[in-house]
């Protein structure tokens, strides 16, 4: 019997975006996962199951080998730094730029900047490389509030159009990277199932035109 192999997706934008490049290379989940509350999705290929995830614990997942592939953000290997991984092809879905905002107007208070973002080690990163001290504050999310209110100075998100920071009265001021989705794959998995791997990979590339 073949051994199984695990796809690590999140719902949502990347489950979408992906769903032809997985097709490509004739897999094809039996399950949807917006409908279903099955977290373990079945494909038309019985030794192939895909494992709905939270977007941030994707790379986890993958890393420990509970998932022999998965797809993640560039802003989420970023932040986990992508130790156990190898990051073959980008996939160029789910597109949007890794941002510095606030109102640029904003004169930031005289001791320390504060930086509310989810992406603490690269905001951490961002700041430290160019000499700046900033205390960074982690939040879960709705983080163009914080300027708002007074929480932070600034914000460190992923923005896509603008106008979620627009509507906010907030604008981008440093780009810190783009962002597109990544194939990743663990690095044991990619020695004992190599060719299966190497062929879903080849099938991928072919779809997104690399
Ligand atoms: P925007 O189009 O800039 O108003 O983005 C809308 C919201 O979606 C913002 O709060 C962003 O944080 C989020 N967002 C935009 N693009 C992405 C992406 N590719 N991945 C994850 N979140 C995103």
């Amino acid at each position: 019997m073949t051994p199984t192999l695990t796809i690590a997706l999140s719902k949502g934008r990347i489950f979408k975006e992906t769903l032809p490049l997985l097709a490509a290379a004739a897999i094809v989940p039996t399950d949807d996962p917006e409908t279903s509350r099955k977290l373990i999705l079945d494909t038309n290929q019985p030794d192939v199951k895909l494992v709905i995830i939270r977007a941030t614990d994707v790379p986890t997942y993958v890393q420990y080998g509970a998932a022999d592939l998965g797809v993640a953000g560039k802003d989420v290997l970023l932040e986990h730094g992508g130790e156990g991984l190898y990051e073959p092809l980008d996939l160029k879905i789910a597109r949007c730029r890794l941002m510095v905002a606030g109102d640029p107007e904003h004169r930031p208070r005289l001791n320390r900047t504060r930086i509310a973002t989810k992406y603490i080690n690269t905001t951490r990163r961002w700041f430290a490389d160019q000499g700046r001290q900033v205390e960074v504050i982690k939040l879960y999310g709705s983080m163009e509030l914080a300027p708002l209110v007074g929480l932070a100075d600034y914000i460190v998100d992923v923005v896509d159009t603008g106008k979620t920071l627009q509507a906010n009265g907030l604008a981008p001021l440093e780009h810190i990277a783009d962002i597109s989705s990544r194939l990743i794959i663990n690095k044991a998995a990619m020695k004992m199932k190599h060719a299966r791997i190497k062929a879903i990979m080849a099938r991928m590339a072919a779809a997104v035109g690399v």
